[in-house]
């Protein structure tokens, strides 16, 4: 039997981890990537000045209920211990997220205990008559009222997404947990941590295989597509098509970089909940990694706005219009024989970390099933509508 090759188009979580199980499996597999590093938007790199890891393109915590996951990557990097604590700056106070017991006391000026907490909340903030919540404002007035969605979502949600939060899916605000206790961890799963040396250790890795070669700073086009058994598309799905049917729409982030001596705000993540201070948030990249120690600080100052085509997309937008296009893309890809997108650009979804790997396995696990019985593999492992 002729060795099989495959290509993976991206660096990032997904290409990694379906070329490393592919090429375990005795494929031949080569990943390219246009940008000049793996890891795709959860590269970090060290800052040559302070020797901070930073988070380069935002800040990424690992975080799953997925214990296969999570010995995944635990095969590739040791993960530290860290708890995900976010504060939030807003009329004039510093608050804590996921909106917990402490935020409402603090808030509403009370000493509320968790089960008074609850009747506070849903008899006299909570808007009752909202049964069936569609749209993100909906979601938090029924489940939080006016005023913490005013003071804490509203005027974020705005400067991240561009939009009013009533042209927005209530599945956005459902990622985050409301507590009617002291809990400030920002999620609830089994496992959080982060990559003792970064993520870009972590997938360098994974990718560290005699059967992977891995080409950086490649544009890919279709021509290359020529030679390889199959090829796992994770890019954006429109731009496989040369866009011919039009932009899927993204978010974008900018980055206002500056560092310091010292602690800049004592958190890695303050959020700026009103409208009127023009970034989302700031990160200071050396709390991410609270077991090393620095004299200087790196921080990031975050500001969403509309992707052009050349920028880097972040966060798909699924509204009504996207998901019209987005459904013309996925016929076409349907008819495209040999290539299987994947990943949050693949499949225009908005994916935390381990859900990508999470399908990543998935699908290559399904690749070498259908291999076998001889069968085609489908262009899409999650029907991504
Ligand atoms: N959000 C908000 N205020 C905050 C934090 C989050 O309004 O202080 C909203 C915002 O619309 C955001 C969504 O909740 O897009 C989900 O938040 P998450 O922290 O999961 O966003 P991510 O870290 O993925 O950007």
């Amino acid at each position: 039997m002729t060795t099989q090759r495959v290509l993976m188009v991206g660096a990032g979580l997904s290409g990694a981890v379906i070329g490393r199980e592919l090429a375990t499996a005795g494929y031949k597999v080569l990943v390219m990537d246009s940008r000049p590093h793996i890891a795709g938007n959860c590269h970090t790199e060290r800052d040559p000045k302070t020797n901070v890891m930073v988070h380069v393109y935002g800040p990424h915590i690992f975080h799953t209920d997925d214990e296969e996951v999570w010995d995944y990557v635990n095969r590739f990097q040791t993960f530290r211990a860290y708890k995900n604590r976010v504060k939030t700056t807003t009329r004039g106070g510093v608050y804590s997220l996921p909106v917990n017991l402490h935020t409402i006391n603090q808030f509403f000026g009370k000493t509320l205990r968790p089960e008074e907490a609850f009747e506070f909340i849903t008899q006299e903030q909570a808007d009752l008559s909202i049964e069936d919540p569609q749209t993100f404002e909906e979601q938090a007035l029924r489940f939080l009222g006016a005023d913490l969605y005013e003071a804490f979502f509203k005027g974020y949600t705005v400067k991240q997404w561009g939009c009013h939060p009533s042209e927005l899916p209530a599945s956005i605000l459902k990622r985050l947990p409301v507590r009617f206790n002291y809990d400030d961890n920002y999620f609830f799963h089994k496992y959080q941590g982060m990559p003792e040396n970064g993520y870009t250790d972590m997938v360098a890795k994974i990718l560290d295989h005699p059967n992977i070669e891995v080409q950086l700073s490649t544009t890919f086009t279709r021509a290359q597509c020529d030679g390889y058994q199959h090829v796992f598309f994770s890019g954006p799905i429109d731009g496989y098509f040369d866009y011919e049917l039009g932009r899927l729409g993204y978010r974008t982030l900018d980055f206002e970089k500056f560092s310091c001596d010292g602690d800049y705000q004592g958190c890695a993540v303050m959020n700026y909940g009103e409208e009127s201070v023009p970034y989302t948030r700031i990160t200071e990249h050396k709390h991410f990694s609270p077991w090393e120690s620095h004299v200087g600080s790196v921080c990031y100052r975050e500001y969403s706005r509309a992707a052009g085509p050349k920028d880097i997309p972040y966060y798909p937008i699924r509204q009504v219009e996207e998901k019209a296009l987005l459904a013309d893309y996925v016929a076409l890809a349907q008819k495209t024989n040999n290539v299987t997108f994947v990943g949050r650009l693949g499949t225009y979804r908005y994916l935390d970390m381990d859900v990508t790997i999470r399908e990543a396995l998935d699908t290559a696990n399904a690749y070498i099933m259908a291999k076998k019985a001889g069968e085609i593999t489908p262009a899409f492992l999650v029907l991504p509508l």
